[in-house]
C-alpha cells in the first residue's frame, strides 16, 4: 500500500486536523495542480503517448545539479536537446543522458530549432538578464517556454515574454518549484481554510552568502542583488499566504560591508509588503549572511517554516504541532506538470502572469528603496 505522504507528528493535532491532514496527501496527488498532473501521466500513460522533449538552455550549475538529474525522474518529458555556449560541453551532455548530438544548439542557432519534432519545450536558465531574449527566440521557434525565477530584470520584459508566447500560440510557465512542494502547499491549504483564521502576519528571510565576482551581482545580467536571486521566494510564499498581490510595498538597504564588491547591485535589503485587509509581510534577503525561513500568523495559530526553501530538507512547525512532509522532486513534478499543461492545453498554475506580478513587487521594493523608504504602490497589470 502506498504510504500516505501527509504525517501530522504530534498527538497535539486536533483530530480535525489529523483526519484533513492525512486526507492532505491524497489531495496533493488528488486535487489542484497536482491533482490534475498525476490524472494526466496516467491517461498520457494509457495513450501510449510519447514524451515531451525538453532542451536546456543553459548548463550552469542549476541545470548541472537540478534540471539534468530530474528530467532523469520525468515521466510525460524527457531530456532531448541543449543550447549552450560551448558545443564540447554539449557533446558531453548528448553522451551522458542519451541525446543525440544533432540537438546541440548555440545560443546563435536557436532559431534552428524550429520544426525540429524532437524538442517540445525550452527550459531558460541561463542569467536572469538573458531570459528575455532568450525566452522569446524559444518561443519564435514554436517550443514551449518554461522560464527561471526570476521571470526577467523588468515588468515591460516580462511583459514582451508573454507577448511572444502569446503570439506564437506556445505555454509559458515560471520555474517555481515551490509551487510543487507539500509542505508550501501545506501553506496553500491554511490559507484557504482559515485553519488558523486569516495569515495577517508573515514575515520571511531568505539570504545566502554570495562573495564571487560573477554575473549575480552584475546589473545588467542579474536586475539586482539577493532580492531578485533568492528574495523572491519570501515574495512567493508571501502571496501564497496572503492568497492575493500586495498593493504596497516599503523598503530600505542596509549599508554595504562589501561595498567594492557590491558596487552594482544592493548586498542586503529588507521590506515589507502590505496587502488587502491590514495583512503584512517583513521580508529580508541578503548576499552576507545566512537565512532560510517563512512564518505566517493568524489569531488561532501559526505556521513556521524552516528550512524553508531548498531543493529538500524543508521543515514544519505550527502551533498545533510540527507536520512532516515527503521530500519529492521537485523539479520532476514542475517539468512533468508543464508537460501535463501541454498535453492538455490547460494553463500552468505558475503562469507567465505569476512572475511578471513578482517582478512588480520587486521593482515597487527597488523603488522604494531608491527614495528613501517611501511607500510605493506595486503596479497593476
Ligand atoms: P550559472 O552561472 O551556474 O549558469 C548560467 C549559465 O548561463 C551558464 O551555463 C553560462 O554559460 C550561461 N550563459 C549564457 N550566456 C551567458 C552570459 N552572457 N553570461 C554568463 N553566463 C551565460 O547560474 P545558475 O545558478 O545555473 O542560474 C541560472 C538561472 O537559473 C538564473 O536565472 C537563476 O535565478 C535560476 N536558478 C533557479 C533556481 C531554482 O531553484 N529555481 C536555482 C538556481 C538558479
Amino acid at each position: 500500500m502506498k504510504k500516505n505522504p501527509h504525517r501530522p507528528h504530534d498527538s497535539v493535532h486536533s483530530r480535525r486536523t489529523f483526519v484533513r491532514n492525512m486526507t492532505l496527501g491524497a489531495a496533493i496527488l488528488g486535487s489542484g495542480a497536482a491533482g490534475a498532473l498525476a490524472a494526466e501521466i496516467g491517461e498520457a500513460a494509457r495513450r501510449g503517448e510519447r514524451r515531451l522533449g525538453v532542451a536546456l538552455m543553459g548548463l550552469g550549475l542549476y541545470s548541472r545539479g537540478q534540471l539534468g538529474p530530474a528530467l532523469l525522474k520525468t515521466k510525460l518529458c524527457c531530456f532531448a536537446g541543449v543550447v549552450t555556449g560551448s558545443h564540447s560541453k554539449g557533446v558531453k551532455w548528448s553522451r551522458h543522458y542519451g541525446f543525440p548530438e544533432r540537438n546541440i544548439w548555440n545560443y546563435d542557432t536557436i532559431h534552428e530549432m524550429a520544426g525540429n519534432p524532437d524538442i517540445d519545450i525550452v527550459y531558460v536558465v541561463t542569467p536572469n538578464g538573458l531570459h528575455a531574449e532568450h525566452a522569446i527566440k524559444a518561443a519564435e521557434a514554436g517550443k514551449h517556454v518554461i522560464c527561471e525565477k526570476p521571470m526577467a530584470n523588468s515588468v515591460a520584459d516580462c511583459d514582451a515574454i508573454i507577448a511572444a508566447c502569446a503570439k506564437a500560440n506556445v505555454k509559458l510557465s515560471i520555474g517555481y518549484r515551490l509551487q510543487f512542494d507539500p509542505h508550501h502547499i501545506e501553506l496553500d491549504r491554511l490559507a484557504r481554510e482559515k485553519d488558523f483564521g486569516l495569515l495577517n502576519r508573515m514575515s520571511g528571510e531568505h539570504s545566502w552568502i554570495f562573495s564571487e565576482r560573477a554575473w549575480r551581482i552584475e546589473k545588467a545580467l542579474s536586475g539586482g542583488g539577493p532580492l531578485m536571486d533568492v528574495g523572491i521566494y519570501v515574495i512567493q510564499a508571501a502571496c501564497r499566504g496572503a492568497m492575493c498581490q500586495p498593493v504596497a510595498v516599503t523598503a530600505r538597504e542596509l549599508p554595504k560591508t562589501n561595498p567594492t564588491l557590491f558596487n552594482e547591485v544592493e548586498e542586503t535589503i529588507e521590506w515589507t509588503m502590505e496587502f488587502p485587509g491590514g495583512v503584512t509581510c517583513e521580508g529580508s534577503s541578503s548576499y552576507a549572511r545566512s537565512g532560510n525561513r517563512f512564518r505566517a500568523e493568524g489569531a488561532k495559530g501559526w505556521i513556521q517554516i524552516e528550512p524553508a526553501f531548498g531543493y529538500g530538507g524543508i521543515r514544519v512547525r505550527t502551533s498545533r504541532g510540527r507536520l512532516d512532509f515527503p521530500e519529492v522532486p521537485q523539479q520532476s513534478l514542475q517539468m512533468d506538470d508543464f508537460a501535463s499543461c501541454v498535453l492538455a492545453g490547460r494553463e500552468s498554475p505558475v503562469p507567465g502572469s505569476m512572475g511578471r506580478d513578482h517582478m512588480a513587487i520587486i521593482e515597487a521594493i527597488y523603488r522604494s528603496a531608491a527614495e528613501g523608504g517611501r511607500r510605493t504602490e506595486v503596479r497593476r497589470a
